[in-house]
């Protein structure tokens, strides 16, 4: 189940543990948030879900300084830590 209006927060946390990028308590915690929410997890397993997977996960803002949304934090993990945006851009300017 994807939570709505998260800006994206839970495709990107299905998206990690589809890639096998979680482990452990991380992964069951994040499977558990995904299912039955944020209220279902105790305060000790929020802590830990923050941490491990969405802190550890998480490329941070976009080399140009741009705040990536959830919604592209997964692609930005895979092309080095750039928004859409700036992706699109260095893309482009590389073509021509
Ligand atoms: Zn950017």
């Amino acid at each position: 189940m994807l939570h709505e209006d998260d800006d994206g927060k839970s495709d990107f946390v299905s998206e990690l543990l589809g890639a096998d990028m979680l482990e452990g308590a991380a992964e069951g915690i994040a499977k558990q948030w995904l299912e039955k929410g944020e209220q279902s997890l105790s305060p000790k397993q929020l802590q830990i879900f923050e941490k491990y997977v969405l802190e550890a996960n998480d490329p941070g803002a976009c080399k140009r300084g741009c705040d990536i949304p959830w919604s592209e934090k997964f692609e930005a993990l895979d092309n080095g830590g750039w928004c859409s945006y700036c992706a699109h851009m260095i893309d482009k300017v590389m073509r021509e």
